[in-house]
């Protein structure tokens, strides 16, 4: 598969605005871009460290998903995306390796990218995201 590297790391957060502010303040890191996405009731923030975005995910509806994991598991890391060419490549090389996906195919996620996600039972515990940027 070999990803070149990992595009962002999701942190699920009850407050948006509040965990900015730490991001911001404490870390140091500038948020370049909130984005709503409707069909994940979820409100996002970026920011960007080296290659690596941090994006903080808030629920804007408590049956959402994210609502469902922090009401499960409180507040923290969500998910690693790791970035890959030819998404619908790499979907079939998991499945083929007996990984149970979540996507069949790729969707359009935040900032205009290609995403399809592993599920966390056949990835060791971590809900895994594919990310392909083809306006690249
Ligand atoms: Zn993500």
């Amino acid at each position: 598969m070999k990803p070149s590297h990992i595009e962002h790391i999701g942190i699920a957060v009850k407050n948006l605005d509040e965990s900015i502010r730490y991001y911001e303040k404490v870390l140091g890191l500038e948020c370049y871009n909130i984005e709503e996405i409707k069909d994940q009731k979820v409100k996002t923030a970026f920011f960007m460290v080296g290659d690596t975005k941090i994006e903080l995910l808030e629920s804007t509806d408590s049956e959402g998903p994210i609502g469902k994991f922090i009401e499960k598991r409180g507040e923290g890391i969500h998910h690693i995306a790791f970035a890959v060419q030819n998404i619908e490549d790499k979907l079939k090389h998991a499945e083929e390796n007996g990984i149970r996906l979540i996507d069949s195919a790729p969707r359009k996620g935040a900032e205009g990218l290609d995403i399809a996600f592993l599920h966390p039972k056949s990835t060791f515990g971590v809900l895994t995201e594919l990310c392909e940027d083809k306006n690249k």
